[in-house]
């Protein structure tokens, strides 16, 4: 049996985290080593390792996470100053963890390229 990702460890309330939304689709939380003074990671609950192997079945899923990032935005206070929403995908991008997650970073000016 593959082992569970520390984010389905999370889902499952096995590891604590801050979290600041769920609904039976997804959760977010604080990202523990934020990148900015607003960090969230909004996850599927479905154990989707990474944009890479979506399927075409998850299209309301993913656009669901779209809407539930703009709500959070709203809630967070951060959509006047801007915010960036990030998702790495494998090696080369930095993945890190092996379940979809998207990084909603807002706060301080971000720079562009990313590095
Ligand atoms: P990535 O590099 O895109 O795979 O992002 C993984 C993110 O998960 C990193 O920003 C980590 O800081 C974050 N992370 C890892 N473990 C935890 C945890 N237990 N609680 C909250 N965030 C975590």
């Amino acid at each position: 049996m593959t082992q569970k990702s520390i984010f389905q460890r999370i889902i499952d309330r096995e590891i604590p985290a801050q979290i600041v939304y769920e609904d039976d689709r997804c959760l977010a939380f604080r990202d523990v080593n934020p990148q900015a003074p607003t960090h969230i990671l909004l996850i599927p609950k479905k154990p989707i390792t990474s944009i890479a192997t979506l399927e075409d079945a998850d299209a309301a899923l993913v656009g669901h996470l779209w809407l539930v990032i703009r709500d959070l935005a709203q809630q967070l206070g951060v959509v006047d100053g801007g915010y960036r929403v990030v998702v790495n995908c494998g090696r080369d991008a930095g993945q890190t963890v092996d379940h979809l997650h998207f990084h909603l970073l807002a706060g301080r000016t971000l720079d562009w390229p990313p590095g």
